[in-house]
């Protein structure tokens, strides 16, 4: 199995296992700047007003609200929220993410997925479930490779399932994976809220919750969501714990403020670690909640889950931050107008996963892309590319993918895998082999350097 995931995988690499450079996916945009590189709020506000006075009715009917319940309001409220109003994604929206920047980054998360599933042992289904898709780019060049891939994927019955908030962002999802092949689906106890089918007649359904997607093998792919969730915000003071809270600012009847709750709340008390050292910390308690899910549907129906992601190792303190037009945009201010996000503590999802899952990882952007043959396929493509304009762009994507002061550093993998994806294959029984070591587990690609047969 080893020398076979070898030999593909340089196959896949070296020979152009896809289409070669087509400028309008290849490099999707310029590479304009990222949620990281980020410098002075912007000038002027063109907010809608209502989020703002939806925000203080509530405050002024329930009292301060934690960041977590502002946070959730913001960006998922079903009528006003961020995401369920805006398509925020690319150089005239807010931000910009690595699948939106090059082909690449979805083409060797394909291979990736492929090579997970040959580790498993080629289950007969294979589910590909996307968390927060955005565009459906990576999808899209995800499902590129499965279908360049045909041969190695064989008889495997393949579907794509995404959980998705913003009813505007499915729309897009839609277009781009299945044209016009899907339609909502309007019974009232189904899951699916629509469904539709590629070019390739692989069937696509939506859901708004992970709960919903239908048990069975799965490779879960989460890039950029993560952050999204909502995060709690605690202050250790001189009383011990305390929740930090929003309010409205009494000086200033529009404008919101943060304030520490005078006593413990249910979050102070059961989120903060024990033996915690930082004076500041913020818990995704909805993010924790979603590993656990994947975690148990990992165990109990096999697959994997590569999460990807700005984060740390639960040493960093104060990150909640807002992106407007490519700005850092003050949290507070026209709440609704611009994205909200914090770094994910990947210590938390380790710990929330348990004991059941084997994870690896985080390891850097840029390490994983070089252990995956990001170089190799980058060859390939500039190999094949002769206009001189689309050649720049290739390799400006792939600085800003791969350079350690661009996002080479500072967004990570983290994966979830089934505890036999690492356990060392037995030895035949009757066999004398004391002398030799048992055989290694087979390596996973992207955490370890792929070694070319
Ligand atoms: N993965 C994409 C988009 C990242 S933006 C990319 O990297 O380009 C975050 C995505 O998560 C959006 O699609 C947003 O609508 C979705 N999202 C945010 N919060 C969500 C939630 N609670 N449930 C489901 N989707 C959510």
């Amino acid at each position: 199995m080893r020398a076979l995931l070898c030999v593909k995988a340089q196959q896949l690499l070296s020979r152009g296992f896809i289409h070669p450079v087509r400028p309008s996916t290849a490099v999707r945009w310029q590479a304009a700047p990222s949620k990281l590189f980020c410098s002075s709020p912007p000038d002027g506000n063109n907010t809608p007003p209502s989020m703002l006075r939806h925000l203080t009715s509530k405050i002024k009917a329930t009292g301060p609200i934690p960041v977590a319940e502002y946070m959730r309001e913001v960006l998922t409220n079903p009528v006003k929220g961020y995401y369920v109003r805006n398509n925020m994604l690319g150089p005239e929206g807010d931000f910009i993410t690595s699948p939106e920047i090059s082909q690449i980054f979805g083409e060797l998360i394909g291979v990736w997925i492929i090579s997970e599933w040959m580790g498993a042992g080629q289950p007969k289904q294979l589910q590909l479930v996307e968390l927060g898709p955005g565009k459906g780019s990576l999808a899209s060049d995800v499902l590129r490779v499965f279908s360049q891939l045909q041969s190695v994927l064989g008889g495997a019955s393949v579907s794509l399932h995404l959980v998705e908030v913003s009813p505007a962002l499915s729309l897009l999802q839609a277009q781009n994976l299945t044209g016009n092949r899907s339609q909502e689906a309007d019974a009232e106890d189904d899951p699916v809220y629509r469904r539709g089918e590629t070019d390739a007649g692989l069937p696509v359904s939506w859901y708004h919750q992970l709960d919903d997607v239908p048990t069975g093998f799965s490779v879960f792919v989460a890039h950029e969501f993560f952050d999204a969730l909502p995060i709690h915000k605690f202050q250790r003071t001189e009383k011990g714990w305390r929740e930090v809270l929003v309010d409205i600012d009494p000086e200033k009847p529009d404008t919101l403020r943060f304030v520490v709750a005078p006593a413990p709340t249910l979050a102070s008390t059961s989120l903060v670690q024990a033996d915690e050292t930082r004076d500041h910390v913020e818990v995704s308690a909805e993010g924790g909640v979603i590993v656990q899910q994947l975690a148990r549907r990992i165990i109990e129906d096999g697959g994997a889950a590569l999460i990807i992601d700005y984060g740390h190792n639960g040493t960093k303190t104060d990150t909640f931050r807002g992106f407007k037009g490519h700005q850092l945009h003050d949290v507070l201010a026209s709440p609704g107008s611009a994205d909200l996000t914090a770094d994910v503590d990947f210590n938390y999802l380790r710990r929330m996963a348990g004991g059941g899952v084997a994870c690896l990882g985080p390891v850097t952007q840029r390490t994983f892309l070089k252990n995956m043959g990001i170089d190799t396929r980058m060859q390939v493509l500039l190999r094949n590319c002769s206009d001189p304009s689309t050649r720049k762009q290739l390799i400006s994507s792939y600085n800003m993918l791969t350079n350690p002061a661009k996002m080479g550093e500072r967004f990570h993998f983290f994966s979830l895998l089934h505890p036999s994806r690492l356990a060392k294959p037995q030895k035949p029984e009757g066999l004398k082999l004391e002398k030799k070591k048992s055989p290694a587990p087979l390596p996973v690609a992207g955490f370890t350097e792929l070694k070319f047969a």
